[in-house]
């Protein structure tokens, strides 16, 4: 075997399964891929619960895969994590989200996005690279979340807290992603420069037929909202769990209930046929 082989990587054979083959071109083609095109955002927006008005989009990756048709961030994220390529998914994402705010904002729209990390991504020179981008598209750090799972965020707390504040400092917003799902130390995220948490739809989904899962979504909201932060909540899909978050004073919510993640044409249209009332 090579010494320049990546160890992550097994050299494929035919004799392998399809599953391995299919992971195989995917951690492999990704590069390639973003260079032709093939690696997209779509955007799901994120409302207020109070009024439903907008608060903001996150930025969902997609890749239309010329052999596997669409491919969902569920197969190949995980894959290109042990990879260089997680850092082309995030600078791609980025910069996708970061030129579209600039149209946006030549539009007179202030549109806040939301862009999922990787811990794989805080490297020491992330929060110089995110400023980087903010000044070539010509963007305010106020216009962009960055989302970090929980279990992420917590991993190495110490380690991220440098990395969170020179992001924080950039007036960028963190959000604490899948919520209630990681072991979160309360001292934490006390400590750390935290805005949002967004509650795990696992929880939300449970919450209509668990009470359990009512209780979790309760303390969560109480939680954040005692430590000052915005509480999202993801994964609404039913009319009555938004009844049940607005009267437990949840702020936002994002889910299907509202509107799947889109393609930028069918988001714009969806926001000209709100604006247009
Ligand atoms: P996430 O960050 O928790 O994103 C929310 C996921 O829930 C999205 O799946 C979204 O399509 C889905 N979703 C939204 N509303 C509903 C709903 O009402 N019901 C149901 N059943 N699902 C809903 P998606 O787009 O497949 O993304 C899956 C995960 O992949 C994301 O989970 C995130 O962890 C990761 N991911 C997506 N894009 C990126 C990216 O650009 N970079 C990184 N590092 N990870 C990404
Ligand atoms: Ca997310
Ligand atoms: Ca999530
Ligand atoms: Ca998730």
């Amino acid at each position: 075997a090579g010494r320049n082989r990546n160890e992550s990587l097994e050299i494929y054979r035919p004799t392998m399964g399809e599953t391995y083959r299919r992971r195989f071109n995917l951690v492999t083609q990704f590069r390639q891929a973003v260079e032709s095109g093939h690696i997209s955002v779509y955007y799901q927006p994120q409302v207020t619960l109070r009024n439903q008005e907008l608060r903001g989009v996150e930025a969902l990756v997609r890749w239309q895969h010329p052999e596997f048709g669409m491919v969902n961030p569920a197969e190949f994220v995980k894959a290109i994590e042990a990879t260089g390529s997680i850092d082309i998914l995030f600078d791609h994402v980025l910069n996708t989200c970061l030129k579209q705010s600039n149209l946006w904002l030549g539009r007179g729209l202030r549109i806040p996005v939301a862009v999922n990390v990787s811990v794989r991504n805080l490297t020491a020179d992330f929060p110089d690279r995110v400023a980087a981008a903010l000044a070539t598209h010509q963007v305010p750090g106020e216009l962009l979340t960055l989302e970090l799972t929980e279990s992420n965020m917590m991993a190495d707390p110490e380690q991220s807290l440098p990395i969170l504040s020179a992001l924080h400092a950039q007036g960028i917003k963190i959000a604490v992603d899948d919520f209630g799902t990681g072991y979160s130390s309360l001292a934490y995220l006390r400590r750390l420069p935290v805005d949002e948490l967004k509650i795990d739809r696992s929880f939300i989904q449970g919450m209509s037929t668990a009470l359990g899962d009512l209780a979790i979504v309760r303390s969560i909201i109480d939680l954040g909202h005692s430590l000052n932060l915005q509480v999202i909540a993801e994964g609404v899909e039913e009319e009555s769990s938004r009844e049940v978050l607005r009267s437990m004073r949840c702020d936002g919510m994002q889910g299907f209930l509202f509107s799947r993640p889109q393609p930028i044409d069918r988001f714009e249209a969806w926001l000209a046929a709100r604006t247009v009332r």
